[in-house]
């Protein structure tokens, strides 16, 4: 480690809260799928941000896009209206078929959003007694960091010392529709679910259940929530992950890669009259929807489709997947992804899945470590053969070493 380097972990460490772990790599610059420390050290990034530059590191149009928007006009408020915010809807709207859309920052703000609109939809359309809204929600679920969120997390790190918590969430296992079912009553306002758990550890549901949640959910009057922030947009292969179960949400939440991680955007896309409930003043975001963040999701939206990001995510995930597959080692346990979203379980006498990464850091690829055991593998969806090829001898050569 160079002495700049050592001196900046040195300061982020004295100074910050210690509130994240990371590899001891500093980065400062990215270009697609690769990554450079401050000593020049070139790295491929598989993690991707948690899947929030999925359209590769610094993408030019994107850049363009936000670099004039931002010498024109950034942020309004919504107190006036812009020019971009019209045809941002117009544009999320057609691509995902959504009829309403509400634009926030952060992925937990979305979820929040939606958490308010479906109690509020519960008590006013529904019918549901006052206070008595309930939502379901899985067991090992991730939908981010806010006060509400962590009240239905199930991980200990997530919740511990944090209560007192909010009241009104049923937990699941995921996966389980007996389970699902026998959790729904006259409260229950909505089920909020992501398609695969990504910070669980890239765990798919067994196939037919989101089949069988959308009929329950059809059936019993509850909305069904899909938290695509990280399935979304092209990681698993389809431009929503639901489409690999032939279902349609009733609320859609995107957030991460809408901004091709240039800038935190999000938004709750609604199929039905959910968001209708939401009146002036009843709630609302300083920065959602502003004119940078608009003219930057419809950039990030427009390459994703124009490049055909999506199509290439389903044919090297697949190549990916398959590789990892022919790596013989009694380390790993399984091997499991949907296109670019992919995860290498580690046996737990490999003892953790840290100090692999870090040998895959050495060899030039970042990667991220996930509850314990598991290696999370998400590069750019715009990664080509060969750099898949090139990550696999990597992979090979640490989990055989
Ligand atoms: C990242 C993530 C969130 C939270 O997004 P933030 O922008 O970090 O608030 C919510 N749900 C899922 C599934 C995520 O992966």
């Amino acid at each position: 480690m160079t002495s700049s380097t050592a001196r900046l972990i040195e300061a982020e460490h004295r100074l910050g809260a210690h509130n994240y772990q990371p590899l001891d790599v500093v980065l400062s610059r990215g270009e697609g799928v690769h990554v450079w420390d401050i000593d020049g050290n070139r790295y491929l990034d598989c993690l991707s941000a948690y899947s929030a530059v999925n359209q590769g590191h610094c993408h030019p149009k994107i850049l363009a896009a936000m670099v004039e928007q931002a010498g024109k006009l950034t942020l309004t408020s919504r107190a006036f209206r812009n020019d971009q915010l019209a045809l941002f809807y117009e544009e999320i709207a057609a691509l995902t078929g959504s009829h309403k859309v509400l634009p926030m920052n952060s992925g937990a703000e979305a979820v929040e959003t939606a958490v308010k609109a479906v109690r509020k939809w519960g008590y006013e359309v529904k019918g549901v007694a006052e206070n008595r809204a309930e939502i379901i929600v899985c067991a090992d679920n991730f939908h981010g960091r806010t006060m509400g969120i962590v009240s239905f997390s199930t991980d200990p790190d997530a919740r511990t010392g944090f209560g007192p918590f909010a009241p009104g969430f049923r937990t699941v296992p995921f996966g389980d529709i007996d389970a699902f079912r026998a959790a729904i009553n006259e409260n229950t306002v909505a089920f909020l679910v992501e398609p695969i758990q990504g910070e669980a550890g890239v765990i798919i549901p067994p196939a037919g259940y989101f089949s069988s949640v959308r009929d329950l959910c059809t059936r019993h009057g509850i909305t069904l929530i899909l938290d695509e922030i990280q399935t979304g947009l092209g990681r698993t292969g389809r431009l929503l992950a639901e489409e690999h179960e032939g279902v349609e949400a009733d609320v859609t939440l995107v957030g991460k890669a809408l901004s091709g991680g240039f800038y935190p955007v999000s938004a709750v896309l609604s199929n039905s009259e959910v968001l209708g409930v939401l009146k002036p003043g009843q709630h609302g975001s300083t920065f959602g929807g502003n004119p940078l963040a608009c003219a930057i999701a419809r950039a990030a939206l427009k390459v994703l489709v124009e490049e055909d990001m999506i199509a290439n995510s389903a044919r090297m995930g697949e190549r990916f997947q398959a590789g990892l597959n022919d790596i013989r080692s009694n380390l790993v346990k399984e091997v499991r992804g949907r296109g670019l979203m992919l995860a290498v379980e580690l046996d737990p006498a490999a003892g953790g899945a840290r100090k692999y990464c870090e040998a895959l850091k050495e060899r030039g690829i970042l990667a991220k470590d996930t509850h314990g055991d598991t290696i999370r593998i998400a590069p750019p969806l715009v990664i080509t053969a060969d750099q898949v090829d090139w990550a696999l001898e990597q992979f090979e050569a640490v989990l055989r070493a």
